[in-house]
């Protein structure tokens, strides 16, 4: 079928932007082959990332609710107990699980999954190193999607147990009395919130001086007050300057952001998560004429070409947000367009969301960025205090913000901080999928009482004609 080559396509990397566009090439017919170095398929997101993360987070939740929300519903529950290694069991299921089905996709697809490490090696072929010998592929098509790795911090090297990655922090062995976490972005806080739940005593420390700084400002400045309410603590506008680690745990060495007077914090775990960088180690990229940009990325236009012929990139290791969405997005639209079908990525409306209590969940630009860019736009919001099924939940903090563009209505972005906000972004992002207006949501039909009536609100505030406020 490939003709003179082994392969029509060969993808390097199996994460969720390599294995979509491996089962998607193969779907059209194309003789696939996916590398991958580690022992299961799946990438960051579905070993060490995405799926272990949302695991420990809805179990800890659990925890938290017997622990202390169940009451409020009448609901007793006694004496509750933390078993960790079961909790860290339950990850584990779960991510085997999501592994192998992934395994299975290869299988039913015919994608071949060559094990070891893959490099360019001239023209059209791929060596693979495996554990015992090397062998060279060839391909018409050559997929780079090696993803990413957590960026270290100067002075504080990761061992996994004391000074910990987000890796690390997925499998400690016992709850920390104190953990520090280095960065307040949302893999940091997702982690912390995870550790506090579990009694943890729980310290964010960020350079800037508020969390998420790319999420839009009011629903920042909430997040970091639902976060406080719960019992994290915040050092902003600090930095990290040193470590020292012994018996007794970690020091470290904090500084004003700004210069000034230096202190010292005490931690059992220090997580390191100020971060994610392109990696690209040992791919080859040099000998093959595949140009990297500024900050390490592999330059590719907007067709996933990279400078060299015949060579596409996609995911985490090109630039745009580092999300397993995008990731798979761009890997469906490489296998396509390989397969001569034409191909687009929206990013307009790529989602991002955080998946603490509450969770937070926006697509869009934010209100800040909306002013610089000097847009007229109108703002409807609304609260979940006021949403009966909230309230029927016991879950009011939070609202959801909508804005739209002030002469033709049309929808530019919404930020949802609350229950589910996850969940519910996703209307939003089909509407505007649609270049659908507020309007067009406020006048859909959404199911009474849902947690989705506070969108439709929000879309009717933009008007200022909302009901229940
Ligand atoms: P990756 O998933 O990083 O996969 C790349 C794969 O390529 C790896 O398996 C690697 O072993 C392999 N590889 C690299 N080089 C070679 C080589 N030369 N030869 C062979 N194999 C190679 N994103 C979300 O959208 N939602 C979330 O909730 C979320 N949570 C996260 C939580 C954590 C703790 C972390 C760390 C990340 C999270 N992410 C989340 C980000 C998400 O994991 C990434 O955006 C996504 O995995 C990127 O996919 P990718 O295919 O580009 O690369």
């Amino acid at each position: 079928k490939a003709g003179s080559f082994d392969y029509d396509v060969i993808v390097i990397g199996a994460g969720p932007g390599g294995y979509v566009c491996a089962i998607r090439a193969a779907q059209l017919g194309l003789k696939t082959a996916c590398v991958e170095s580690r022992a299961t398929l799946g990438g960051t997101c579905l070993n060490v990332g995405c799926i272990p993360s949302k695991a420990l987070l809805q179990a800890s939740e659990k925890f938290e609710e017997a622990n202390h929300a169940l009451a409020d519903f009448g609901v007793e529950v006694g004496r509750v107990k933390l078993n960790l290694p079961a909790m860290l069991g339950h990850k584990d299921r779960v991510v085997e699980a999501n592994v192998k089905g992934v395994e299975f996709l290869f299988k039913k697809n015919k994608v071949d999954w060559l094990k070891g490490h893959g490099s360019l090696k001239g023209a059209g072929q791929v060596e693979v190193k495996g554990q015992k010998d090397a062998k060279t592929y060839t391909a018409k098509h050559i997929v780079l999607a090696s993803g990413s790795t957590h960026v270290d911090l100067p002075g504080l090297t990761v061992d996994e147990k004391q000074i910990v990655s987000s890796t690390g922090a997925l499998d400690l062995a016992k709850v920390p009395k104190h953990l520090v976490v280095v960065g307040g972005g949302y893999i940091g806080l997702e982690m912390g919130s995870v550790w506090l739940r579990l009694g943890a005593k729980v310290t964010v420390v960020e350079f800037l001086d508020r969390i998420v700084p790319t999420m839009d400002g009011e629903i920042g400045k909430q997040f970091q007050r639902i976060l406080g309410k719960q019992g994290m603590t915040f050092k902003l506008g600090t930095k990290v300057t040193g470590a020292k680690t012994g018996k007794q745990g970690v020091t470290l060495t904090l500084e004003p952001a700004k210069g000034g007077e230096t202190e010292e914090l005490k931690a059992d775990v220090v997580l390191v998560a100020i971060g994610r960088k392109p990696f690209t180690d040992g791919l080859g990229l040099e000998a093959a004429g595949v140009e990297t940009d500024e900050r390490g990325r592999i330059a590719t236009d907007g067709r996933y070409r990279t400078s060299a012929e015949g060579i596409y990139a996609i995911g985490d290791a090109i630039a745009g947000p580092m999300l397993a969405h995008k990731a798979e997005e761009e890997g469906v639209a490489v296998a396509e367009s390989l397969a001569g079908l034409p191909s687009h990525v929206n990013y307009d409306t790529v989602p991002g969301i955080v998946y603490t209590w509450p969770e937070v969940a926006s697509v869009g630009p934010t209100e800040e960025e909306l002013k610089a860019q000097g847009v007229d736009y109108r703002t409807g919001k609304f609260p979940f205090t006021a949403n009966g099924r909230a309230r029927a939940a016991g879950a009011t903090d939070g609202f959801v913000k909508i804005l739209a563009d002030k002469r033709s209505d049309r929808i530019l972005a919404a930020h949802i901080i609350g229950p589910e906000a996850g969940t519910l972004i996703h209307e939003v992002v089909v509407a505007m999928e649609f270049g659908g207006s507020a309007e067009d949501l406020a006048r859909s039909f959404h199911g009474h009482p849902t947690l989705n009536e506070a969108v439709k609100e929000a879309a009717l505030a933009v008007d200022n004609r909302p009901i229940h406020i």
